[in-house]
């Protein structure tokens, strides 16, 4: 059964969220929400999934979670930056949410995404009353990518190959969630490219000399008879 998934990059447009050490939360979050749906599509079967945003565009809050509840989705995954001043990573499920589906798939995205923040805080697992998680009518999660107006929190977000990294484990961590089946004739990650087209050379030594003298005799003589020579001092 196909799944639908709703990747939610928070802000845009007009809003650019957080904005400190020179990058705006709104761009992050684009950037991270479009490598997590490429992945998810490149990666495993039976899902379609669907940005409230693809470009720098302002979307009200209540919109978003519309389009989700629209599109049927199994699944809303809103990413953010945070600020004010702390440090790390945590999510947000809905403040009445008491285990159940949307604590189990959080939990896997969560752990997910963590796995890559190594180094960084776990902030937890946290409930709030936010309109995004609180009007989609789907399990629906929020999560804050580290801290924009922290150094070494921005800093971890200012890499693109970082960018790629959270939104695999994002990815995986749907995937996850979701019960989906990762496609097994797989060639666009580039772990799995085949290394084996390499050419190798052959070279064929025909004398070693004590002498510079015997070795240009020998050289000579394979010259004489067409053969490519050259002389190797070791
Ligand atoms: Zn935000």
């Amino acid at each position: 059964m196909n799944k639908i998934v709703v990747i939610d990059p928070g802000h845009g447009g007009k809003d650019p969220g957080a904005v400190s050490n020179g990058i705006n939360e709104k761009d992050i979050v684009l950037t991270i929400s479009k490598y997590a749906k490429t992945e998810l599509e490149n990666n495993y079967e039976g899902v379609t999934v669907y940005m409230t945003r693809t470009t720098d565009v302002f979307v009200e809050l209540s919109d978003r979670a519309k389009f989700a509840n629209n599109k049927k989705a199994d699944l809303f995954v809103s990413n953010h930056v945070n600020a004010g001043g702390g440090t790390g990573f945590e999510s947000f499920v809905y403040t009445t949410i008491n285990g159940g589906a949307t604590e189990d798939m959080r939990k896997a995205v969560h752990d997910s995404v963590f796995g890559v923040y190594k180094g960084f805080k776990d902030r937890g697992k946290k409930k709030a009353n936010l309109a995004v998680v609180r009007e989609t009518a789907m399990p629906a999660m929020l999560l804050e990518h580290l801290f924009i107006d922290t150094k070494g929190d921005a800093d971890y977000l200012k890499s693109d190959a970082n960018l790629k990294a959270i939104a695999k484990a994002e990815a995986a961590g749907i995937a996850k969630a979701l019960k989906l089946k990762a496609k097994t004739n797989n060639n666009t990650s580039a772990s799995s490219k085949p290394k084996d087209k390499e050419k190798s050379i052959y070279k064929v030594q025909t004398g070693a000399f004590g002498s510079k003298e015997n070795a240009d005799k020998l050289a000579a003589e394979l010259k004489k008879k067409g053969y490519k020579t050259f002389i190797v001092k070791e």
